[in-house]
């Protein structure tokens, strides 16, 4: 697994649930989500009504789930937590619906892998309330409308785009995370720090934020590797250059990059003079597959503009080169 992989690895599993900020104001960094949200909330408490349905969408680890469970604890209701692959038929999601009380959450993460029959049977549930289940087969089926209670449903996904039409218009609030600024990233690593009572310096906080590529569970995982390293070292407090020193070890360079990156950076580079070169050729030459560069890789790699898409394919920008304190290319 990559050291700086944005998914969830079992060593994270072990620590994020006692990382997770429980309110709003804990909550860091996303200011104008976390603005909307406040007011939506407040507002839903003043009326007693359940909050509108909310679609959390942005890539892993930018904190969804935390922020569903934060939803739920300012509201002060119950917080259900599910994802679309693990509700494999209707009668899944009814069971889960129907033990609800009014008011709670229910968390679906992943909300686009839902099956479609299920999907279905989520629109009268989200939209008034009620479910409408067949019981039987064949010409002795019949239907019987289950009324549920009023609920929130918190959905998240990595892309929106995957989501169906009806599904997508069905949330009140679409709320997109984006990836964090270094500062904020920076906060994250000295909040973590202290929850894991080591002390560190700020600009070893820093060099962590900066390495994190813009994802708060990447930055807790490099604190933890170098807290690690810090310690066997008899360190007080994490030093920058100890820092430093560990995420060398740990291959994260200045930017963040790993050495999938490196490889896939330096054969545009190398292979094909800085590019235009297509996705399959970057894949072939590179031995990996073209969907992995594109949803895993590339997204990063653009985000921070080292690579470009062009209609010609892949092309690397002189940003790229200044990293690898290589020339641009003529022309
Ligand atoms: P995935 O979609 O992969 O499940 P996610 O977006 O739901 O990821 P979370 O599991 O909520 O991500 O967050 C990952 C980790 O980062 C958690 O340990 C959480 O505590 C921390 N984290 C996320 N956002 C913040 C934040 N704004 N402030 C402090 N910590 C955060």
């Amino acid at each position: 697994e990559r050291m700086i992989s944005s998914d969830v690895q079992e060593e994270d599993q072990t620590v994020e649930y006692s990382l997770r900020p429980t309110s709003l104001k804990q909550y860091i960094g996303q200011q104008k989500v976390k603005e909307n949200l406040s007011i939506f909330i407040e507002a839903a408490k003043m009326r007693n009504e359940p909050l509108d349905h909310v679609l959390l969408y942005g890539p892993p680890g930018l904190g969804k789930t935390t922020l569903a469970s934060i939803i739920a604890n300012e509201l002060g209701v119950q917080f259900r937590s599910t994802s679309g692959p693990a509700i494999e038929r209707a009668g899944d999601l009814a069971a889960i619906l129907s033990s609800l009380e009014a008011g709670d959450v229910l968390f679906i993460d992943e909300i686009h892998r839902l099956p479609r029959t299920v999907e279905e049977v989520l629109y009268p549930a989200m939209e008034d309330f009620f479910l409408d289940i067949v019981i039987g087969s064949g010409p002795s089926a019949r239907s019987v409308r289950l009324d549920l209670p009023p609920f929130t449903l918190v959905g998240a996904t990595t892309r929106a785009g995957l989501l169906s039409a009806p599904l997508r218009d069905r949330f009140g609030v679409l709320s997109r995370l984006e990836f964090y600024q270094v500062e904020d990233l920076c906060s994250i690593v000295e909040r973590t720090a202290e929850i894991f009572a080591a002390p560190i310096q700020k600009d070893a906080a820093i060099e962590i934020a900066r390495r994190s590529r813009g994802t708060p569970r990447i930055a807790n995982r490099l604190l933890k590797r170098v807290r690690d390293i810090s310690q066997v070292k008899g360190e007080s407090e994490i030093s920058k250059e100890t820092t430093q020193q560990a995420l060398q070890m740990l291959q994260v360079d200045a930017a963040g990059l790993d050495h999938i990156d490196h490889k896939l950076l330096l054969n545009i580079m190398d292979g094909f003079n800085g590019g235009p070169v297509g996705l399959d050729t970057i894949a072939a030459t590179i031995g990996e597959e073209s969907q992995t560069i594109e949803d895993v890789y590339e997204p990063f790699l653009l985000q921070i503009g080292f690579i470009q898409r062009t209609p010609r394919g892949r092309m690397l920008t002189p940003k790229a080169y200044k990293h690898f304190k290589r020339e641009v290319p003529k022309g």
